[in-house]
Formats: C-alpha cells, sequence, structure tokens
C-alpha cells in the first residue's frame, strides 16, 4: 500500500546522504518530490534517480522536480516555496529539512565565522523552511507534516561540535514549538535524531574516530541513511497521524 500517494513532498539537502535516501523512500510511497539543494547537479541526480522524465516548471509531465536554493537566506527560501507551488500547483504536504553542514573545532579555538555558518544553515535554515511551507499551507487550508532532521548531538552534545550541538538543539526547540503554534492548522511538526549515518558527512572524520564511535553504538554497527528515511516516511504518513512535537531518536541504542 503506497502511504503517500497524493502527497507532494519537498526535501532540502536533498542531493546527498539522508535526503537523497529520504526522497527515495518518499517516491516509493507514492509520493511526488521536490527535491531541493545548495547544489543543483546533485539535486537534479537525485530525481534522475527516482525515475521518469523530469517534471520541469510549466511544462507539467514528469513526477518530480529538482530545484536549487541556499536555505540560509530568506529571499531563496520563500522564493523555493514559490517555485515548488508554481511547478506543483500546491503546496507541498510534507517538507523535510535535511540540508546540514558541519564545521568542527573545539570551543577553545571556534571562529565566530564557523559559529555563524552552522546556525545559519542548521537553525535559521531550518525556521525559514518550516516558516515559509506552515505559510503556504495555512493560506491554503491544507494539513501537513514537517520533519526536521535535528542530531542525537543536540540532546548531548559532542566535542568539537558546540555550533552543530547547539544548532541542533534549537531544531528541537523550533519543532516543539511550531508543532504547538501550528496543530490546530492540521499541521503536524515532528524532528528526528540520527545518531552516527553512513554519510558523505560523516566519512569525513578520520577512520580512528569512525572505529571509536562504533563500538560504543549498542547495535555494532552506523545506521544508513534508509534507516533514517524509514522514520522519516512514518512521520509524513497518516500512520503517525496523532503524532506531533516529538523526536525520534535513529541510533542504534547510542546514548539511552
Ligand atoms: P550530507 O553532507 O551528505 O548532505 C547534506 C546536503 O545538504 C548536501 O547535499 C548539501 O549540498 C546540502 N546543503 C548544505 N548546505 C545547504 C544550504 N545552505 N542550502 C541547501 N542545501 C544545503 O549530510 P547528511 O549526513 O546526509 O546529513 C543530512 C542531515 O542529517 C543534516 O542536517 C545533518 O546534520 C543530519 N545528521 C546527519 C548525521 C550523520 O551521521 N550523517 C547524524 C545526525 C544528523
Amino acid at each position: 500500500q503506497l502511504r503517500l500517494r497524493s502527497a507532494l513532498a519537498l526535501v532540502t539537502g536533498a542531493g546527498s546522504g539522508i535526503g537523497r535516501a529520504v526522497s527515495a523512500r518518499l517516491a516509493r510511497e507514492g509520493a511526488a518530490v521536490a527535491a531541493c539543494d545548495l547544489d543543483e547537479a546533485a539535486a537534479r541526480d537525485t530525481v534522475r534517480l527516482l525515475g521518469g522524465p523530469a517534471r520541469e516548471e510549466g511544462a507539467p509531465g514528469g513526477k518530480h522536480a529538482a530545484f536549487q536554493a541556499d536555505v540560509s537566506q530568506a529571499a531563496a527560501a520563500r522564493r523555493l516555496l514559490e517555485q515548488v507551488q508554481a511547478c506543483f500547483s500546491r503546496p507541498p504536504s510534507v517538507v523535510v529539512s535535511c540540508a546540514g553542514i558541519t564545521r568542527d573545532e573545539f570551543l577553545l579555538q571556534m571562529s565566530e565565522n564557523d559559529w555563524d555558518k552552522v546556525l545559519a544553515v542548521n537553525l535559521k535554515g531550518i525556521f525559514l523552511i518550516t516558516q515559509a511551507a506552515a505559510q503556504a499551507l495555512v493560506s491554503s487550508g491544507c494539513h501537513g507534516s514537517i520533519i526536521n532532521i535535528s542530531s542525537i548531538v543536540g540532546k548531548v552534545g559532542n566535542i568539537g561540535q558546540t555550533n552543530y550541538a547547539a544548532s541542533k538543539a534549537g531544531v528541537i526547540g523550533l519543532t516543539q514549538t511550531a508543532a504547538r503554534e501550528l496543530g490546530r492548522h492540521g499541521i503536524r511538526c515532528n524532528s528526528v535524531l540520527p545518531g552516527f549515518i553512513t554519510t558523505p558527512m560523516t566519512q569525513k572524520m578520520p577512520q580512528k574516530v569512525q572505529d571509536k564511535v562504533t563500538g560504543i553504538i549498542p547495535m555494532g554497527h552506523m545506521g544508513d541513511p534508509e534507516d533514517v528515511a524509514d522514520v522519516v516516511a512514518f512521520l509524513a504518513s497518516g500512520d503517525s497521524g496523532y503524532i506531533t512535537g516529538t523526536s525520534v531518536e535513529v541510533t542504534g541504542g547510542l546514548f539511552m
């Protein structure tokens, strides 16, 4: 049974890792996918992976479409929602914010620039996308499910990631507050807290660190992007119809 047959899903950070796996999973559930990334070629590659002809603005036909946007820029986030609505003639009913970056450094050495950059993409970006998507849904009277990718690091911290941990903790609070404000409009908001997932983001960690991390995961291995995508698909679907404001950990048991 296709749980998202009539859904339009906007996925940011769709050009890589978790965002790409989420796009593929939601498409398999029947959703049309608007795949957005800072890297336009990567977003296009994701749409190609989903199969079928791409839908171009003004030339409907294909099911999925690629979009370029920097989610940390307010004008770009607003324009993205406008472009998606113009392309599909409706606002996205599922919105998954996966765009995120790391700029790791110990607290004692972290630059203001590394702090600002990570907060701009990981936290302000999610504020801008959540706000623009909610405005589009409320003004058209549509229900929706907004899913924001936080991290277990936002709950427990991580050495070398004051900026990242702060941004991810912020995502949890933002999402809970959005859930409180938007529930009456039929819009659910939940966050997902992945642990260590095999993607380009974690593959750039030194092998020694990867081995150390794996050693403390109760399930004994890092997760796959598909493990996160499965949970996102549940939160996007009616199977989670009475779940809002929660944060689901997908960690293989790390930091119970
Ligand atoms: P990734 O680096 O593979 O993918 C991130 C994508 O986001 C890239 O395609 C990148 O181009 C895009 N992006 C970056 N800045 C952007 C911007 N300003 N606007 C639009 N797109 C932008 O990373 P990933 O591991 O797939 O991570 C996806 C999300 O999951 C991130 O929010 C990350 O913090 C979170 N997360 C990842 C892990 C993990 O172990 N991989 C764990 C916890 C949380």
